[in-house]
């Protein structure tokens, strides 16, 4: 039987990215913002609706550059998720900044009523993340951080060509961060951005990611270096050519497994978002007990299909965090609970139908049988 991966890169076809590729040989640009580089720049601002749109070597980086851009105090304190990719919180750390984790809603999304109790003299910002490519309470968020002067950053890796109420996601908050990865529905191998409407966090993340080198006789900032090279900007020039065939794709597989998962009972499929234009990035299932999960882990990687349990461990629970402040401070019973019963089911744009199919005859299998 054929194998099933959890994800499988979606590639423009050969003889696109060899095009670029000529150009590339041609110019003996190979990266410093070379004309791919710049060519995807554009290509990228005007699918994003966001002409500050800054592209990075990958997402990791372009958080932490958009941490840096926002000028934090030292050691201040910013409230974030704890089910999500590890970077989120890696990159809160890594700036000097403490994370502080507020407890999420049943779809994985930060929730926002949890927010207020959080928030100390030392809370500089929030850092949420679209997880799955779902869309945070935007608005309650926005009214918390108005109330109390503090910053946004959104964590836009799984959101990718989602739209919120007729805008790109990207538009809220004070900076969304995007990751390029193989992995993700958008990928330039390895690759991220930061959008921001705002000049000054332009010019800072500008300068974060070429030492702060603004022309030959001027260096203005001590950056450091994550610059997105053109090879990197030729695949994403191709990807973006067919990002809605690739969206598409996910979206006609998603719909598949809700028309057979959906209201099975000991598993819980969050309903579709109203107002947002989906991206399909992930499809996760929510089990009722961790040992059902596994259970249905088990059985599908015995039939050589591949699910992930993202997100499981939670941050906290990670060995790097375990027993630090954050983590024993962190009360959040429904993000644990989302961890322990999360399978992502496999999802890509060239899934087929058949293979949707015998996914779901898998789990349906291990539900019914016990
Ligand atoms: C993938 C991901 C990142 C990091 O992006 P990279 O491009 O892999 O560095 C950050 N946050 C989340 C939620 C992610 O899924």
């Amino acid at each position: 039987m054929k194998k099933i991966p959890v994800t499988r890169p979606s590639l423009p076809p050969f003889d696109e990215y060899c095009a670029e590729l000529r150009k590339i040989w041609d110019s003996r640009i190979l990266t410093n913002m070379g004309e791919e580089h710049e060519a995807f720049r554009s290509a990228l601002a005007e699918y994003l609706e966001m002409p500050g749109t800054v592209p990075f070597a990958n997402g990791h980086l372009s958080l932490e550059a958009a941490l840096a851009a926002l000028r934090l105090p030292a050691g201040a304190e910013v409230i974030t998720t704890p089910f999500s990719f590890v970077s989120t919180t890696h990159a809160i750390v890594r700036s000097g900044l403490n994370p502080v984790f507020c407890d999420v809603l049943e779809d994985g999304t930060l929730d926002p009523s949890g927010l207020e109790a959080l928030v100390t003299e030392r809370t500089a910002a929030i850092l949420p993340v679209h997880v799955y490519g779902r869309v945070c309470d935007v608005d309650r968020i926005a009214a918390v951080a108005a109330r109390h002067s503090l910053k946004v950053l959104y964590d836009a890796a799984h959101a990718f060509g989602v739209r919120y109420r007729g805008v790109p996601v990207v538009r809220y908050g004070d900076a969304s961060v995007l990751s390029f990865h193989a992995t993700k529905v958008f990928s330039t191998v390895e690759g991220g951005a930061v959008c921001t409407a705002d000049p000054s966090l332009l010019q800072r993340l500008e300068d974060a990611k070429n030492f702060g080198i603004r022309d030959e006789e001027h260096c203005a900032a001590v950056g450091g270096n994550a610059k997105m090279n053109e090879f990197q900007a030729a695949m994403g020039l191709c990807n973006l050519r067919h990002i809605g065939t690739a969206i598409a794709g996910r979206h006609a597989r998603a719909e598949q497994y809700r028309a057979r998962l959906e209201g099975r009972p000991g598993l819980r499929i969050p309903a579709r978002q109203e107002g947002v234009l989906p991206n399909d990035a992930y499809f996760p299932v929510f089990f009722r007990t961790q040992e059902l999960r596994d259970r249905v882990y088990a059985r599908l990687a015995g039939a050589d299909i591949y699910a992930r349990k993202y997100f499981y461990p939670l941050i906290p629970d990670l060995d790097c965090y375990a027993g630090s402040g954050a983590a024993l401070a962190a009360r959040v019973p429904v993000a644990r609970q989302l961890a322990a019963g999360v399978l992502c089911l496999p999802l890509y744009a060239d899934l087929l139908p058949e293979e949707t199919d015998r996914i779901c005859d898998c789990v349906i299998g291990a539900l019914e049988r016990g």
